[in-house]
């Protein structure tokens, strides 16, 4: 006798877990230069809820046009000083001015966003269990006395200095991560980013990338500050986001450099955008700001070893991913 029984409907527990398999992910800063290529490419994986929370301070929803409307995206104004209720499995809490332009243009704010901003983002993860992945930065080596810089060198920073809204606003955020981690038990990732770079940057937000780009397309001076023998080393932006997704799914909580350890001077760096773009443009030198680090190169060798990752793309092929990017935001085709 053949069964005349209904097909089975999921228990509610079963289609529970069947959503449990999909990973509902919060990016704070999701409209910036980083955070925005970060949601593209977790986009990418079908699996991936994404949510961005951002106040659109520097970032832009501009930034992230191709997924508004998406039905696995949502995009909410909020400023993470704000306590932010919902339901997430991940969070890479990213809400922050990068370029010093913005902030030191109101300090204060800068800092409640890096310490009251990942409180909220630890609070968060503790009542949701969410594992949170917090974006430090090279400066908390401030203007570091070894050469290059590995994670167990606690830093020279000055505490009282226009960067230190910044840079000291990042150590306490690490540490309130570590806090939480050895008091709650929350399951932390820490990033120590170094200058990265690429397309969607913001043209006039005085980092040095993008000014040099932005010069030498228009035709301007590039400006390089005294004395231009001081180094940088520069990640670009796909490299970036492919270590910070391996760093949120591997296994360790961090501190892990992620920057690309090619290191150019200021002067060097000048030469070669001037070389690539516009060989017609002069190099000048104009005046610095105060603390501004002499030299900044990561040691990845935790990166390579615990997260499988390097930086695959070199500078001089990077430069040009961007220039296209700026070309068309300024308006101003390739001659030939
Ligand atoms: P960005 O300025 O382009 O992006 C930061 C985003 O955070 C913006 O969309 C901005 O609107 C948002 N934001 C700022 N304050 C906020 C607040 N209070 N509430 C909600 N949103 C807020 O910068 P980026 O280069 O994409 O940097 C992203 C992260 O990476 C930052 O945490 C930065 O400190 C870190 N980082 C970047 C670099 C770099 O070279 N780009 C280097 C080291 C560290
Ligand atoms: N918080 C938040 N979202 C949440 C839970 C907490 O924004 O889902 C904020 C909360 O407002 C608080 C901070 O995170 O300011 C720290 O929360 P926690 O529970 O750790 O500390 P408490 O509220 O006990 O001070
Ligand atoms: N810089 C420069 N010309 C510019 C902007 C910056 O020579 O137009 C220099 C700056 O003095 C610093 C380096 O470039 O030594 C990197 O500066 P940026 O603001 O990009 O990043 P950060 O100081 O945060 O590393």
């Amino acid at each position: 006798q053949t069964s005349t029984k209904p097909p089975p409907t999921p228990s509610p527990l079963r289609s529970a877990k069947f959503f449990q398999a999909n990973m509902r992910i919060l990016v704070t800063g999701g409209a910036g230069f980083i955070g925005s290529h970060l949601v593209d490419k977790l986009m990418e994986n079908e699996k991936n809820e994404v949510i961005v929370a951002d106040n659109y301070f520097t970032g832009s929803k501009v930034n992230l046009k191709k997924w508004i409307g998406h039905p696995r995206f949502e995009l909410i104004r909020h400023d993470v000083t704000e306590p932010l209720l919902i339901e997430v499995d991940q969070i890479y809490h990213l809400a922050c001015p990068a370029s010093p332009i913005f902030y030191k243009y109101n300090p204060v704010k800068t800092i409640k966003t890096n310490v009251i901003g990942t409180l909220n983002m630890l609070g968060l993860a503790k009542r949701v269990g969410a594992r949170i992945l917090l974006t430090s930065t090279s400066e908390v080596y401030g203007d570091p006395l070894i050469h290059p810089q590995d994670e167990s060198y606690w830093g020279n920073v000055n505490p009282i200095g226009v960067r230190s809204c910044y840079d000291e606003g990042k150590r306490v955020a690490e540490t309130l991560m570590f806090d939480y981690h050895r008091q709650h038990g929350i399951e932390i990732r820490i990033a120590r980013i170094f200058n990265t770079y690429g397309p969607r940057m913001n043209i006039d937000d005085g980092r040095v990338v993008s000014n040099f780009i932005a010069q030498a397309i228009r035709g301007e001076s590039l400006t390089v500050q005294a004395p231009g023998t001081q180094t940088r080393s520069f990640c670009y932006v796909s490299d970036m986001v492919d270590g910070l997704i391996r760093l949120m799914e591997g296994d360790n909580t961090g501190p892990i450099n992620i920057g690309n350890p090619g290191e150019f001077t200021m002067l060097e760096l000048a030469e070669t955008v001037k070389e690539l773009i516009n060989p017609g443009v002069e190099i000048i030198m104009v005046e610095n700001t105060p603390d501004d680090p002499r030299q900044r190169k990561p040691d990845i060798k935790k990166a390579k070893e615990l997260l499988g990752w390097e930086p695959k793309i070199k500078l001089k092929d990077g430069l040009p991913l961007m220039e296209d990017d700026f070309r068309t935001r300024l308006e101003v085709p390739r001659k030939n």
